[in-house]
């Protein structure tokens, strides 16, 4: 896929993101497009928001789009590199190709998923790795939470 589009896609989680932030919450936003390039859903990490450790970004992206055939020419646009737990759920929905804003502040299983066979599109975003950032410096302890350690 080429740059411009994926900086098209990544803008939506990156309003996600910020939406999150805005709410208190942890500043990561992800999106499901279609082979077609229909937005499928959107959503942010909603930790704080829900009190539920398990709506990670990725996942409320995926649940927001509700049931698909197949995902097989899916993408998941994500502004931070995914988690064990969100790589996971990529192949085992068989999504094909994951848009990573950025993996400098947290390095999830985006190698794992390309070993793996997943189109992995690394964008390293300025924007994005500001935003974790100043994040993790502001809350240490609710990103430790986050991340499981
Ligand atoms: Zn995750």
């Amino acid at each position: 896929m080429d740059q411009a589009q994926a900086h098209r896609w990544l803008a939506t989680a990156v309003e996600e993101a910020r939406a999150g932030l805005a709410e208190g919450g942890i500043p990561i936003g992800a999106a499901l497009y279609g082979a077609d390039g229909t937005l499928l859903g959107r959503g942010r990490n909603r930790r704080v928001q829900d009190d539920d450790p398990s709506m990670h970004a990725e996942t409320a992206a995926f649940r927001a789009a509700g049931r698909q055939r197949s995902y097989r020419g899916t993408t998941m646009v994500t502004t931070l590199s995914p988690c064990w737990y969100c790589s996971g759920l990529v192949r085992q929905f068989g999504i094909g190709r994951v848009v990573v804003g950025e993996a400098a502040t947290f390095h999830g299983g985006h190698d794992w998923l390309a070993e793996h066979g997943v189109e992995i599109v690394l964008v390293d975003d300025a924007e994005c790795v500001r935003m974790m950032t100043d994040f993790i410096e502001k809350n240490p302890a609710l990103w430790n939470e986050d991340i499981g350690e």
